[in-house]
């Protein structure tokens, strides 16, 4: 366990390192992002973001809460999404969960957590929307395993749900939605090969935000 002071001391070296191998690799930074990724992940200390997809300072907008919800009423969420799309113009959106989530698990728990409560009970609308599919699987551990797969689709579908990514594609043809699950277990990203065209189309019969209608043909 890293102790409170050697964090300035691993700063230290850090910095060093960094301008080590680019002398203006701050003063680059300073000046303006251009992340051409927003991701989207769980608070899990045990998943390093832009270590896990071999990106630097300045690579990838990131929003990060309890089993990574999209929520419509989180203004935090809903507040990164607006302005990765519509002021940095992301080319790509990322929700990435992982096997082993404590929040998934958590939320499947018959037991009142507080505060969690009404967090969580968005993983429980997720089950219920899967149930027969969950339902027929025996083993408890592949059902939580699918159940972190279909969270990240379904929160996937929420960030499709949105107006910045319906107008913006309509518009510019990204960003694109993609969902990943992390194996804590062997440090593999496994990309769920969401059809991104489709969904659209599917929620656009119902939540179409675009003012356009075209999206519909
Ligand atoms: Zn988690």
């Amino acid at each position: 366990m890293t102790k409170y002071d050697e964090i300035f001391e691993n700063n230290r070296r850090w910095i060093a390192a960094k301008t080590a191998t680019d002398k203006e690799f701050f003063e680059k930074l300073a000046n303006e992002q251009r992340p051409d990724y927003l991701y989207i992940g769980c608070s899990d200390s045990r998943v390093p973001t832009n270590e896990i997809m071999g990106l630097d300072a300045g690579e990838v907008f990131v929003h990060r809460n309890i089993a990574n919800l999209v929520n419509n009423t989180d203004l935090n969420v809903m507040a990164v999404i607006n302005y990765a799309v519509r002021h940095l113009q992301v080319k790509h959106i990322v929700v990435c969960g992982h096997y082993n989530c404590g929040g998934v698990k958590a939320a499947m728990q018959p037991a009142d957590l507080g505060l969690l409560n009404p967090w969580l009970r968005n993983i429980r609308d997720v089950y219920r929307l899967h149930k027969e599919e969950l339902n027929a699987i025996q083993d408890e551990h592949a059902r939580y395993n699918r159940l972190v797969e279909l969270n990240v689709q379904e929160q996937c579908v929420n960030v499709i749900k949105t107006a910045a990514v319906q107008q913006s594609y309509l518009q510019n043809q990204f960003p694109t939605v993609h969902g990943w699950v992390y194996d804590l277990r062997n440090g593999e990203l496994k990309d769920l090969k969401i059809d991104f065209e489709r969904v659209l189309h599917e929620i656009q019969e119902i939540y179409d935000l675009t003012g356009e209608g075209l999206m519909k043909k």
